[in-house]
């Protein structure tokens, strides 16, 4: 159960760049907002801030009321995906979505368990031994997020998670990302450009331009159809 409550919050880049200006919003238990807009409106930014993978310039953020911005990436109940996948070529399928419960030294007959269990919701069981080299996009992709199931974390983040994935891809996945959070339930922010997967996904929709929020709402409301 996670909600997360972001207040103020800022980025000015070394550089000088402000990439977020004044970013409020508070998300529910078990929602899915999508974040979009377009190139360079701030939107890897936030969830970079959110993940820890970035500083907050200003600004607040809480997790079920904890503060967390001083909170370590790794002490955040946050698991996160990423467009590249982030895979290791030279481990197996299991060993790639076991990397993260070995590092926190989860014991070994619980990471095989857990591993095997994520492997079954996202029909990776075949590919267990397997290295990435061998798989589709698609099936890279679903051990992206048999990394980010395994964990158990309250929050999922996915940062453009399908965009290098083919089009007839990008639709079955996007549903199996669906079914993923029908059934786990996790409060999720993902980013995308892509409207579509907005619309159909979102239970709410943020929509931003220059470092700001211009619009807030369901796909309906946000897209304005009947
Ligand atoms: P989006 O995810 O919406 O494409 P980003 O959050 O990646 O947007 O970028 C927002 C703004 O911050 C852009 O103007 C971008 O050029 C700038 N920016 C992103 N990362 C850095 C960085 N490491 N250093 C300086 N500026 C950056
Ligand atoms: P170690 O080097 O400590 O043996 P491994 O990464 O080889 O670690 O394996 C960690 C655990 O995961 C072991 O208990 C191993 O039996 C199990 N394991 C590794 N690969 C598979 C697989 N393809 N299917 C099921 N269990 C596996």
């Amino acid at each position: 159960m996670a909600e997360i409550k972001i207040e103020h919050l800022q980025k000015t880049y070394d550089n000088g760049a402000i990439a977020v200006k004044d970013f409020n919003l508070h998300v529910k238990d078990g929602e899915f907002i999508v974040f979009v807009g377009p190139s360079g409106c701030g939107k890897s930014t936030t969830l970079r801030m959110i993940a820890g993978l970035e500083e907050i310039t200003d600004g607040e953020f809480y997790i079920n009321g904890k503060l967390m911005n001083e909170v370590q990436p790794k002490e955040r109940d946050i698991a996160m995906v990423f467009q590249n996948y982030a895979l290791y070529p030279h481990m197996s399928v299991f060993e790639n979505i076991a990397f993260g419960l070995k590092l926190r030294k989860v014991k070994k007959q619980e990471i095989k368990k857990k591993v095997e269990d994520a492997a079954a919701i996202l029909g990776l069981q075949p590919y267990l031994d397997k290295k990435p080299k061998v798989l589709s996009g698609g099936q890279r992709q679903r051990v992206a997020l048999g990394r980010a199931i395994v964990r158990d974390a309250q929050v999922f983040l996915m940062d453009e998670p399908l965009s290098n994935l083919d089009a007839k891809l990008r639709v079955q996945m996007r549903a199996e990302i669906a079914k993923l959070h029908q059934r786990l339930q996790t409060t999720t922010i993902y980013v995308t450009h892509d409207q579509t997967e907005a619309m159909t996904m979102a239970s709410r929709i943020v929509v931003m331009k220059d470092g700001l929020i211009q619009q807030v709402g369901t796909p309906k409301e946000v897209y304005d159809f009947p």
